[in-house]
C-alpha cells in the first residue's frame, strides 16, 4: 500500500533492537536519547508557559521570544547576525527543518548529496521531494572523506557536523574543502548542527556558514533536543539568508504550520542559559564518553570528537554481533552499517550511545569489558 517513493524505507533496526532490549532486560545504548531530563529551569519554563496560557497556535515563523533567542544564540557563540523576522524559522525539530528545506529548495530529479553514513531522515526527505540521494563515503577508521565528484544535477549538500553516527567534528580544513565545492558548483549547503554544543577535547564547532562566501548559500539547522536533553520536545530552527529561510517556510506552512507553543517559549529560556552551563554539560558528556570508550581493550574504538555516539570495530559482522550482544553481555547497540548505502564498508562497526547516567554507562562498560576478556 505504501507509495513507491517511500516503500524502501521500512521499519528501522531501532524497532527490532528496542524490542530485544525489552525482552532481555539489556541496557539500551541503541537509540540516542538521554535517560535524564534537561535543566530544571527549562522544564519549569515549559510548565509556566502552559499555566500562563501559551497554548494556542504560534505564528508561522515561530514565537517572537524564541526567534530572538535563536538570533542571540547565533551572535553569542558564532558572531552571526540574523534578522529574527526574515532569517529565522522555527520548526518541529530539526527533522521537519531538513524535510521542509529539501521540499522547499529541490526540483524533482535534482540531487541531494550527504556524507555516508547519514542520519536516516535525509534519504527519506529527498525521496519525498522526488530528488535523488547521493551518498559521499566517510572512510573508516578515521571517517574522513576523499575528494568527490559533484554530479551535474546536484542542488543541495547536507553537512552534519558534529556527525551522527561517527562522532566526527569536521575541521576547518575539511569544511573549507566542502565550501570550495559548494561555491564552484553553485550548490546550497544545508547544515545539520543538532550536536553543535556537544564537542569534546577543547575542539571547536565551526558553522559552515561562517566560512568566506558561505553565509549567502548556507541554511543552518539545529534544535533544542540534544543540547538540553529534551528530545521529545521537537523544537528546531532553520536560519540563514532570507531566500533560503523563505523556502523552508513555504513548505513548513503546509506540513505542520506551527506547533509546540509552550515548548517554544521554554526553548527561548533554554537557549539563554549562560555559557558556563553549556560548557559544564559537554564536559559531563565527555566523561561519559571516556568511561564507555575505556571499557574496550581488544576492540578498536573510534573515539568521538562530539555527539552522543561512539563506534567500535568488533572485528566481525556487527549485525550478527548486535543481535547476540543482548544475550551475551546484556547491552544493546546498533550496527553502524544501517546508516549507510554501502553497508559492507562499515560492516564491523557498532554504534553505542553514551548519553545515559554515569552509573548506567559504567555498568554497560563493565559488561562489555567482561565480554572481551
Ligand atoms: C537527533 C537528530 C536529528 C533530529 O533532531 P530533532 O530535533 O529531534 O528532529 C537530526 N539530525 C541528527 C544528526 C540527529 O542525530
Amino acid at each position: 500500500m505504501i507509495a513507491s517513493r517511500l516503500a524502501n524505507f521500512g521499519t528501522t533496526i531501532f524497532t527490532e533492537m528496542s524490542a530485544l532490549a525489552e525482552k532481555t532486560g539489556a541496557i539500551n545504548l541503541g537509540q540516542g536519547f538521554p535517560d535524564e531530563d534537561g535543566p530544571q529551569a527549562v522544564l519549569e519554563a515549559a510548565q509556566a508557559a502552559i499555566r500562563t496560557g501559551r497554548n494556542q497556535y504560534a505564528p508561522l515563523p515561530g514565537v517572537p521570544a524564541l526567534r530572538h533567542a535563536i538570533a542571540e544564540h547565533q551572535q553569542r557563540f558564532y558572531g552571526i547576525e540574523l534578522d529574527p523576522a526574515s532569517e529565522v524559522q522555527v520548526t518541529m525539530g530539526a527533522t521537519e527543518a531538513i524535510a521542509a528545506a529539501i521540499l522547499g529548495l529541490c526540483e524533482p530529479g535534482e540531487d541531494v548529496l550527504a556524507f555516508d553514513p547519514y542520519y536516516d531522515s535525509y534519504p527519506a526527505a529527498a525521496a519525498m521531494a522526488g530528488a535523488r540521494f547521493v551518498p559521499i563515503p566517510l572512510q573508516p577508521p578515521e571517517f574522513t572523506f576523499e575528494d568527490f565528484v559533484v554530479p551535474p544535477k546536484a542542488r543541495v549538500i547536507i553537512v552534519n557536523s558534529p556527525h551522527n553516527p561517527t562522532g566526527r567534528v569536521f575541521s576547518r580544513e575539511e569544511l573549507q574543502r566542502i565550501a570550495d565545492l559548494v561555491i564552484e558548483h553553485d550548490l546550497i549547503a544545508i547544515t545539520d548542527e543538532v550536536y553543535e554544543h556537544l564537542v569534546f577535547d577543547g575542539l571547536e564547532h565551526i558553522p559552515l556558514s561562517t566560512l568566506p562566501g558561505m553565509a549567502e548559500r548556507t541554511l543552518s539547522i539545529s534544535s533544542i533536543g540534544k543540547t538540553f536533553s529534551v528530545t521529545g520536545w521537537k523544537v528546531g530552527w532553520a536560519t540563514g539568508p532570507q531566500p533560503l529561510v523563505a523556502a523552508v517556510r513555504a513548505a513548513k506552512q503546509f506540513l505542520t504550520f506551527a506547533g509546540a507553543t509552550p515548548f517554544q517559549h521554554a526553548s527561548a529560556a533554554a537557549l539563554r542559559l549562560d555559557t558556563a552551563w553549556y560548557e559544564a554539560f559537554s564536559a559531563k558528556l565527555q566523561a561519559k564518553r571516556d568511561h564507555l570508550c575505556d571499557a574496550f581493550s581488544h576492540f578498536t574504538v573510534a573515539r568521538p570528537q562530539g555527539t552522543y555516539f561512539a563506534n567500535v570495530d568488533v572485528g566481525t559482522n556487527a549485525v550478527e554481533f548486535a543481535r547476540e550482544l543482548p544475550y551475551k553481555a546484556g547491552v544493546v547497540a546498533i550496527p553502524t552499517s544501517v546508516f549507510s548505502a554501502d553497508p559492507q564498508r562499515l560492516a564491523p562497526y557498532l554504534r553505542f550511545a553514551f548519553c545515559k547516567r554515569l552509573p548506567v554507562i559504567d555498568e554497560a562498560a563493565r559488561r562489555l569489558h567482561a565480554l572481551e576478556s
